[in-house]
């Protein structure tokens, strides 16, 4: 995997960048690191380098949702790291379990996307609000229905999943870039993508990390773009 230092507090781990790049990162807390994310495969090794320079254990894996992409290398690192803490959304936990069905309160649009057989459970459930370590959970539904985004309370650095891409351009989730058009593909429902982009937008961040792409310094104006786009794109 490629690991690019994003600043003091936050690294990057990529799986095939050049071809199909799925990201995880690395968070560095005072008591230990937190690993948002986990590929398609397991990140085991990258992080157990990265914790060996850190001097410091992982606490804790934390998962922006329930695609396989982003939860299937949890199995491998909880091997390699059992004692982890492991934290999904309320909502995408239901995702985890196969169970796709809506809830009577959310747009009945089909879950879409694709979903890998787990052997674990989380820990824990994630509600907005929480914290994950310095990480501050933030509800993005959209991408799917219980898409989470991770704040960092001390620089504002945005670790937003896959409610936005930059592979292939900037983008909110939904709005298809011919690119890498895997991550408008696998969207749950659009408008609320786009609510929860411009809620994100609002939150001022110093940095967007994505999903799959390279991350942005101060991407508001970035952010204001790929918003522009969507408005268009969804009517
Ligand atoms: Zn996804």
């Amino acid at each position: 995997m490629k690991s690019t230092r994003l600043g003091p507090h936050l690294i990057q781990l990529t799986q095939w960048p050049a071809l199909f790049p799925i990201n995880c990162y690395l968070v560095v807390d005072e008591d230990g690191l937190t690993l948002v994310d986990s590929s398609i495969m397991s990140p085991a090794a990258a992080v157990a380098t990265v914790v060996k320079e850190a001097g410091k254990e992982l606490r804790r894996v934390t998962l922006t949702h329930a695609h396989g992409d982003h939860v299937g290398g949890v199995s491998g690192v909880k091997k390699l790291f059992p004692n982890v803490e492991v934290s999904i959304s309320e909502r995408d936990a239901r995702l985890l379990g196969g169970d796709k069905t809506l809830l009577p309160s959310e747009p009945q649009t089909a879950v879409k996307g694709s979903f890998v057989k787990i052997d674990w459970k989380p820990d824990r459930l994630l509600k907005p609000g929480d914290r994950v370590g310095s990480l501050e959970v933030v509800a993005s539904p959209g991408h799917t229905p219980g898409h989470d985004a991770f704040l960092d309370v001390r620089d504002r650095a945005l670790i937003a999943g896959d409610a936005f891409q930059t592979r292939g351009g900037i983008a909110v989730s939904g709005d298809l870039r011919l690119l890498f058009p895997f991550v408008a593909i696998a969207t749950w429902n659009k408008p609320a993508a786009l609510s929860s982009a411009v809620s994100l937008r609002a939150l001022q961040p110093s940095l967007l990390a994505v999903g799959h792409g390279e991350a942005i310094g101060s991407p508001g104006p970035a952010m204001d773009r790929a918003i522009e786009s969507a408005r268009k794109a969804f009517g």
